[in-house]
């Protein structure tokens, strides 16, 4: 086969698959219990959305998005994030005349060309949530303890908020300028993505992990001193929702994410990770973003979650899907009557709800039945000339290996009875 896969995408096998679906199942409950629907914006969307929704000059706009013409000569860009087309869509499609705030959320994939590495996908699935039109703190507290909620579901232990703000335009400008003044001092030692970001994107500064950077970020001004007062009003009452909540949290000062159009929150939930905490998501409040985009002033909150970036952690954790699925059975047959009778007896388990496979093959009782425990089958529902005479079945129990013969008539009420 001279095709392969493309660097930074994967298959996702059929083992993997409970994981998919236990973590969907979890989505739908906790959505359904805050009250969040779903929407689907579509995957593509024109290039100038992302370029003015996520902001140019971010890493994302610049160096991350997969942007093409398509034949109609029109600029198209695969999302590399949820935000942008979500507010694209709840302005096009008139959401703003709901009751708010609009509290909506998506699953699907997103795109980004990013360099590959352990858990880092070109294509990744996000599970994403945002909660529109309304800016009270209560709202940024739904929305957090959503996120708690979903992984505490999952079986995540130990989850905790990191949490900052990073101001409005009013107080943000004043501490940019502090920070650049600051970081100019220290210009020769800084990295040179610190030299870049110095005029671009400077509270990324922030951001920086190489070990040269950190003295220097150690020292610098910190934002929660040079907030106005309605951004320290938000925070503090941000802070007392979750003391209210019981909900642990530790305020960080460097969290900035990397994006432009956050405003006040930002927070990252962590979970209990090998070793050490781990970030399992993180967003915040974009107050600023939908009018920018051309539309009425209106706030806005949300998050987005990798599912894979779930899958790795619950298999870190030794979190397994449950797997409540009803008993399985394989049909056996020996002769062509049996078969038939074995196929019959298939569909109609099938039809009332119990998984069934039978063996298209003609081979052994025995290699029929090594066939069953390859498909993890709990009962073997064996068919021969013997049992045809009677009108029944032997159904073997694989797990114990208990036998018994049930007549046909009989076989949907047994499986019915199975807890
Ligand atoms: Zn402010
Ligand atoms: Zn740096």
């Amino acid at each position: 086969m001279k095709y392969k896969s493309l660097t930074g995408t994967r298959d996702v096998l059929p083992e993997e698959q409970p994981y998919w679906r236990y973590i969907e199942k979890k989505i739908i409950k906790v959505t359904s219990l805050f009250g969040f629907v779903r929407v689907d914006p579509p995957i593509f969307e024109e290039t100038a959305l992302f370029a003015r929704g996520v902001g140019e000059g971010t890493d994302i706009v610049e160096k991350e998005m997969y942007t093409f013409q398509d034949k109609g000569k029109k600029s198209i860009t695969l999302r590399p994030e949820f935000t942008a087309g979500f507010m694209r869509l709840y302005l096009q499609n008139g959401l703003y005349v709901r009751t708010k705030p609009v509290k909506l959320y998506s699953v699907g994939p997103i795109f980004r060309y990013e360099r590959p590495q352990a858990g880092r996908f070109r294509q990744h699935t996000q599970f994403n949530v945002e909660a529109l039109g309304e800016q009270d703190p209560s709202v940024d507290v739904e929305v957090l303890s959503l996120a708690h909620q979903l992984y505490t579901e999952i079986g995540f232990k130990d989850i905790t908020f990191q949490l900052n703000s990073t101001g409005c335009p009013q107080c943000r400008p004043a501490y940019i300028q502090k920070l650049r003044h600051y970081y100019t001092k220290h210009s020769e030692i800084i990295c040179p993505d610190c030299q870049r970001r110095l005029d671009k994107n400077t509270l990324r500064l922030l951001d920086c992990k190489v070990e040269n950077c950190q003295p220097v970020k150690a020292g610098a001004p910190v934002i929660r001193d040079h907030l106005c007062l309605e951004c320290q009003d938000h925070f503090s009452a941000l802070l007392h929702y979750l003391d209210l909540l019981d909900k642990p949290y530790s305020i960080n000062h460097t969290l900035v994410r990397g994006l432009d159009y956050y405003t006040k929150t930002v927070f990252e939930v962590w979970a209990q990770g090998i070793g050490s905490q781990s970030a399992m998501c993180g967003g915040g409040r974009y107050d600023g973003l939908i009018e920018q985009l051309g539309g009425p002033p209106t706030p806005g909150i949300g998050f987005g979650s990798g599912i894979e970036r779930i899958i790795i952690s619950m298999q870190e954790q030794d979190i397994s899907p449950e797997q409540d699925a009803p008993p399985r059975a394989f049909l056996i047959h020996a002769g062509k009557e049996a078969k038939n009778k074995a196929i019959q007896t298939a569909f109609e388990l099938r039809q009332n709800g119990f998984p069934a496979l039978f063996s298209f093959t003609d081979r052994s009782i025995k290699a029929q039945l090594r066939e069953a425990n390859k498909f993890g089958a709990h009962f073997a529902v064996i068919i021969g000339d013997q049992e045809l005479e009677q009108n029944a079945a032997a159904v073997k129990n694989l797990k114990d290996g208990t036998q018994s013969l049930i007549a046909f008539s009989d076989l949907l009420q047994f499986f019915q009875n199975i807890e």
